[in-house]
Parts: C-alpha cells; sequence; structure tokens
C-alpha cells in the first residue's frame, strides 16, 4: 500500500511517497534526506505531536500564559492531554520553564510555562 507523507522536520517540508505493509515502512522515495523515512517511520509506528497552548493565570499583568509539553505526545493522547492542560490554573508570578504539570499522564512529558508574567504588584 503506497501512502504519502509531508516531512516536517526541516523548511524543506518534502513529500514522501511510502510503501507500507503490515504497519512496516517497506521503502521512502521523495525524501531529501534520512530523517524523512525515519520521520515516516515514526507516523507509522507511533505517531506523536507536539502541544502548545494556554492557561489562565490570576493576578498577572496578562489574563493568558502560554505553555507546551517538552516532549511530543502519542497523536491519540492529545485531547486528554488537553483536558489536563485545561483545568490548571496558575496565579502570578511565573517564570519561563517553570513546570505545571509534571510527567503529565505519566507520558514522560511534562507542561512547562514559556512566558514570564509578573504579578499585578510587579513581582
Ligand atoms: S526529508 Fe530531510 S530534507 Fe526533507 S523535510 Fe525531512 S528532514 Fe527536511
Amino acid at each position: 500500500m503506497k501512502r504519502t507523507f509531508t516531512c516536517v522536520l526541516c523548511p524543506n517540508g518534502c513529500d514522501i511517497e511510502a510503501e507500507l505493509e503490515n504497519g512496516q515502512v517497506l521503502g521512502v522515495e521523495g525524501n531529501l534526506c534520512p530523517k524523512g523515512k525515519e520521520y515516516v517511520t515514526q507516523e507509522v509506528v507511533d505517531p506523536r505531536r507536539t502541544i502548545a497552548t494556554s492557561v489562565p493565570i490570576e493576578g498577572g499583568e496578562i489574563p493568558l500564559v502560554s505553555v507546551r509539553v517538552t516532549q511530543p505526545i502519542p497523536k491519540g493522547r492529545i485531547f486528554d492531554v488537553m483536558k489536563a492542560i485545561n483545568q490548571v490554573r496558575l496565579q502570578a508570578p511565573v517564570h519561563i520553564g517553570q513546570v505545571i504539570l509534571p510527567n503529565v499522564l505519566g507520558l514522560e512529558s511534562d507542561v512547562i510555562i514559556t512566558k514570564e508574567v509578573k504579578s499585578v504588584q510587579g513581582q
């Protein structure tokens, strides 16, 4: 069976045609470098996605703070992780890199803050 992928590992965005059989990648065409085959294999065997979103924060100079996961999440668990993130409420101040959900859902990825937010008192 043939299936087409677009590699997102670099700005070239190669369109890769892969020959698949029983969940295995038999061969790829169209990739400009070997990472393309690794990307396709990951997508076939264990597709993962990163998450970047925002969380409400009280007492801060802005009402929302941006957060992200430190490691890509299995595609099938994205909804569960988003649900966990959506339950978080923060209090200013917060700092870049601050972990708000360590090892979220046991997936070996932390949810961290990606923006400094001072409190309205300037702390
Ligand atoms: S196959 Fe290589 S060159 Fe093409 S998008 Fe992926 S990483 Fe970039």
